[in-house]
C-alpha cells in the first residue's frame, strides 16, 4: 500500500498555498455563466462533471464549491466560504448579512407583481388585502403595500391565480413571455436583480483581488474597441459621435489628409453608432472585443 501522501512530502517543503473558496451555483441558470466568468477571468477552472461538488482552478489558488444558488448567501454569511456568486434577489430574500461586492452583468431579471389579464387591478398600490402567491415571501412583504395576504408556494407560482389560490403573484421575470403564456399582466417591477459577488462584511484581501479581476472582465464585456479611418475634415463630426470612455486616439495615416480614430465604445451603442459613423465619412471600420478593462 502506498504511504500516506503527507508523509511523502519532503521535510521543510512549503505548505500548499491557501485556496480562496468561492461558492458557485451548482445548477440552474446561474451555473454556466458563473463558471464562464472564472474562465474569462483567466483562473482556468477545471471543467466540473455534473455531479461534482467542487473543482479547483489551474492558474490561481482558488477552489470553487458548487452549492444551491439559494444556499450561497448563508454559506458566505457564516464564513463557510470566502465569497460566493448568486442572484441579488436571493441575497435580499434571505436577508443575509453580507457585502454585495460586485454586480456581475449576467442573470438579469426583475421581481415583478403580476395579475391575471382580466383583473381590474392596475397598480401594486391597489393590492391591499389581496392574496399574493410567491416564492419570495420576505421581499414581497417588504416591497408591497401592507397589508397583503401572502401565499407562500415552492414553484409554479404562475398557476396560483388560475387555481384560485391567489389574486396576484410576485415572481422573477426576464423576457415576460412566461407571464404572457400564463395569461398574466405585470403591474411593475419591485426589484432589479442580476448575479452578484458577495462576501462577509469584512472581505479578505484575496476576495477583493478576485473582485477586481472580475470587475475588469465585467466592464470589458460591455465594451468594444472601435477603429476607423476618416478624412481629417470629418473628424469633428466623428469625435462627437463616439462616446468613448476617454477622448479617442487620433493617429496620422500614410495617406495625406486621412487619420485613424481608435476608441472604446459601449457594446450597446454599436448598432446605432456604425451607420452614423459611415454616414459621417468613416471607412475601414473595425470593431473588436475587449478582454479586460482596468483603471
Ligand atoms: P434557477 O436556479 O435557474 O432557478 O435561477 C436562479 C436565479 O437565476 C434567480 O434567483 C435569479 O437571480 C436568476 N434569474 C435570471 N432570470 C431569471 C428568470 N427569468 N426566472 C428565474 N430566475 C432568473
Amino acid at each position: 500500500m502506498a504511504a500516506p501522501r503527507r508523509r511523502r512530502l519532503r521535510a521543510g517543503a512549503p505548505p500548499p498555498p491557501e485556496r480562496l473558496r468561492v461558492a458557485v451555483p451548482s445548477k440552474g441558470r446561474l451555473r454556466e455563466p458563473a463558471i464562464a466568468l472564472l474562465e474569462d477571468a483567466g483562473l482556468g477552472p477545471e471543467t466540473p462533471g455534473d455531479r461534482a461538488l467542487a473543482f479547483p482552478c489551474r492558474h490561481a489558488p482558488v477552489e470553487a464549491l458548487l452549492v444551491r444558488a439559494d444556499d450561497v448567501p448563508e454559506y458566505v454569511q457564516d464564513g463557510v466560504v470566502d465569497c460566493g456568486i448568486t442572484g441579488l434577489d436571493l441575497v435580499r430574500e434571505r436577508g443575509a448579512n453580507v457585502t454585495e461586492v460586485l454586480r456581475l452583468g449576467f442573470g438579469a431579471c426583475t421581481l415583478e407583481v403580476a395579475v391575471p389579464v382580466e383583473s381590474t387591478l392596475r397598480s401594486a398600490g391597489e393590492l391591499r388585502g389581496a392574496r399574493v402567491a410567491t416564492t419570495f415571501p420576505h421581499l414581497a412583504a417588504a416591497l408591497l403595500p401592507a397589508p397583503v395576504e401572502l401565499v407562500p408556494v415552492d414553484g409554479s407560482v404562475e398557476l396560483a391565480p388560475r387555481l384560485g389560490l391567489a389574486d396576484a403573484i410576485v415572481d422573477l421575470v426576464s423576457s415576460g413571455s412566461t407571464l404572457r403564456t400564463n395569461g398574466l399582466r405585470s403591474l411593475g417591477p419591485l426589484l432589479e436583480s442580476e448575479a452578484v459577488l458577495i462576501a462577509p462584511l469584512e472581505p479578505s484581501e484575496a476576495t477583493l483581488q478576485l473582485a477586481s479581476v472580475f470587475r475588469s472582465v465585467v466592464q470589458a464585456r460591455s465594451a468594444r474597441y472601435l477603429m476607423l479611418n476618416a478624412p481629417e475634415a470629418a473628424l469633428a463630426e466623428i469625435c462627437a459621435l463616439v462616446p468613448g470612455s476617454r477622448a479617442p486616439s487620433i493617429l496620422p495615416l500614410a495617406e495625406p489628409g486621412m487619420v485613424a480614430v481608435h476608441s472604446v465604445v459601449p457594446a450597446a451603442d454599436v448598432w446605432r453608432l456604425l451607420p452614423a459613423l459611415e454616414e459621417a465619412g468613416a471607412s475601414s471600420i473595425l470593431l473588436v472585443p475587449v478582454e479586460r478593462m482596468l483603471g
